[in-house]
């Protein structure tokens, strides 16, 4: 799998940086290998009649391990590709679920989208694959050897299998989102079709083992429900996150820098907070600048500063004390619109920007509060 949107940050075992991509194993992990290894025990020991319990349980964590080490290629032939496109790619995590390329940035095409998210399901098949003749033509003498690798190919088979289908936020999803996106032209268009895809498959995956246990007349085990039910909540929950994006993408070229901006009233550093609020009302404006003698802007007074100010404090407070002094990254181009206007936010996250005009003229400040407001339409 693989993933775009940055995660929260949680603590996770760091095991190295491999091509100089950071990859952290998380403790959850540890849970999936005691799973695994008691799971497995007793089939390596049915197998492996020679093994004592204890040695077919050491086997049973050596596939554990192996089968980790082959999502982490997994997740590697995601991540190196990425890179190779010059994407910048922020770590990869090992997790309960298999694993996860955080990759910070979109591919530019549909092509290198398709690219990236095939790579992942086709180096596992590549590895079943190989597993499949090694066990048929190498090591097919039987023992510990012959079974792990037997096991391991299947694994890798299911792996690469599972994520080709067509639904975010499994590969197979950014593959049919690749595809709708350069035929549709519209990468949204695509988020939209593959995260619909995403639910069908997760409605799917507790639908039809249900079905089929249902319609054998077969009593009903909820056990066997477990799983599906997991997979498909995350995939649910991973489809659903990705149509929220794509619905939050669809508002940015509504932006418009100059639309937003609120009227700025331009005021000295020593005047009086009330003062400059008086002003700032009657000339019906939203914002209030610091200036020099000359007019020239210094500071944007932080709006959450004035709100914290108790109303009989503010004949006391200048309005200096209570702005932010202009950094070169905090004045935009009034016309800046769309992406361009969101990247030139991201570039120096704060509160409020002063927009100047082509001339160097002030037009006005644009509040991060209004531009946030157009995506979450309150
Ligand atoms: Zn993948």
């Amino acid at each position: 799998m693989s993933e775009q949107s940055p995660r929260q940050e949680f603590s996770g075992l760091r095991m190295g940086k491999p091509f100089g991509i950071p990859v952290y194993v998380s403790w959850t992990w540890f849970v999936v290998a005691v799973f695994i290894t008691l799971m497995f025990g007793p089939r390596f020991q049915q197998m492996l009649p020679e093994l004592d319990s204890v040695a077919s349980y050491v086997v049973a964590f050596a596939f554990a391990v192996l089968l980790y080490v082959s999502v982490l290629l997994h997740e590697l032939a995601h991540s190196v590709l990425a890179k190779w496109y010059g994407l910048p790619v922020r770590r990869i995590t090992l997790y309960l679920l298999g694993g996860v390329s955080e990759i910070e940035k979109e591919p530019p095409t549909p092509g290198k989208e398709f690219m990236v998210a095939a790579a992942g399901p086709a180096l596992s098949l590549g590895l079943a694959g190989l597993g499949l003749l090694g066990d048929v033509y190498v090591i097919n003498s039987g023992g510990i050897p012959e079974v792990l690798i037997w096991q391991l190919w299947v694994a890798n088979f299911i792996v690469g299998v599972f994520n080709l289908l067509p639904g975010l936020p499994l590969d197979g999803g950014r593959m049919l989102r690749a595809g709708v996106w350069k035929v549709a032209g519209n990468s949204g268009t695509g988020t939209i079709v593959a995260a619909w895809g995403g639910r069908v498959l997760a409605v799917l995956l507790v639908a039809v083992p249900l079905a089929t246990s249902l319609s054998g007349g077969q009593e009903l085990d909820f056990t066997d429900l477990v799983w599906p039910l997991v997979l498909a909540w995350f995939i649910w929950a991973g489809a659903s996150q990705s149509l929220r994006v794509a619905k939050i993408r669809a508002r940015i070229p509504q932006l418009n820098a100059r639309a937003l901006a609120r009227r700025a009233v331009p005021v000295t550093a020593e005047t009086p907070l009330s003062e400059a609020l008086r002003q700032a009302v009657e000339k019906r404006a939203g914002a209030i600048v610091v200036v020099d003698h000359d007019g020239r802007p210094l500071a944007i007074v932080n709006e959450a500063a004035v709100q914290a100010t108790p109303e009989h404090r503010r004949p006391w407070v200048n309005v200096a004390s209570l702005a932010k002094s202009l950094e070169p990254t905090m004045v935009l181009d009034a016309d800046l619109t769309g992406e361009p206007l969101i990247e030139a936010m991201r570039e120096a996250p704060g509160s409020e920007y002063l927009l100047v005009e082509r001339g160097g003229g002030v037009y006005g400040v644009l509040a991060t509060a209004d531009v946030n407001r157009v995506f979450t339409g309150v």
